[in-house]
């Protein structure tokens, strides 16, 4: 199930966050998704773990999402992988050159990133796709991991309030002087969080905003995929990627 270390030394899934269960709520929902199962994935084996970022391990733009789906990257074991967001996403990386392929069904199916790296705030499903504020406290430390990890980095995409907010966290736990009332999400909002005081010392990039990649979201014309790839594009210019 061990994911292969990056290349630049960076470890993707070290062993604590493979057996983490900081969250005795999420390691048990993960673990009983995976047994219960859907019955259109009856026969395969599901992850049921913590989900380990994904992509290039030299990315100049990370991507911040939620929390695994149950049936996607919690059945297949790789970010937004196997389910309508991840159809969703890819296709719009793709669009834009930053995958290689448009779709995303397993962890062993080609598909590559182009200077991108996802990540997400929780990396176990919780029900209802609602982490707690303090599932998402506890995980913040394998966000941290991911974001310190990737020093390449030049700007980030949140999808979603809560992305948009653990990436506010985590800049201000590395002593940038911000305020979350400051940087309000906003859909294609861009937040200029490397001009805040203490940001040079932290390495804090330029934060854009995007409705997250949610079924709920594209299939109710709340997100379009013209209005993603903007956003997309607006991050991508950012990090200096075309
Ligand atoms: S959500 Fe994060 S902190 Fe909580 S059990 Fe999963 S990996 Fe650990």
């Amino acid at each position: 199930m061990q994911p292969p270390a990056a290349p630049s030394g960076f470890d993707p899934y070290p062993p604590d966050l493979a057996t983490c269960r900081r969250c005795p709520r999420l390691a048990e929902f993960r673990e009983e998704v995976a047994r219960v199962k859907r019955r259109a994935y009856r026969d395969q084996e599901y992850w049921g773990a913590p989900v380990p970022g994904f992509g290039d391990p030299d990315a100049s733009l990370l991507v911040v999402g939620l929390a695994p789906g149950a049936h996607g990257s919690n059945r297949t074991g790789r970010m937004f992988t196997g389910d309508a967001s991840g159809t969703f996403l890819y296709a719009a990386m793709h669009r834009l050159g930053l995958a290689n392929q448009p779709t995303a069904v397993s962890r062993d199916d080609g598909l590559r990133l182009n200077g991108v790296w996802i990540t997400a705030s929780a990396r176990c499903v919780p029900p209802g796709n609602k982490p707690s504020p303090d599932e998402l406290r506890n995980c913040s430390r394998w966000l941290a991991h991911d974001l310190d990890g990737l020093r390449l980095k030049k700007a980030m995409l949140a999808l979603g309030k809560v992305g948009h907010d653990a990436v506010l966290r985590f800049y201000r736990q590395r002593g940038v002087e911000l305020r979350l009332a400051d940087f309000p999400f906003a859909h294609g909002a861009v937040h200029r969080l490397d001009a805040v005081a203490g940001a040079a010392e932290a390495g804090a990039v330029p934060l854009v905003d995007a409705y997250h990649v949610s079924f709920q979201n594209t299939n109710t014309g709340r997100l379009t995929p013209a209005m993603f790839d903007a956003a997309l594009a607006e991050a991508k210019a950012l990090a200096g990627l075309g």
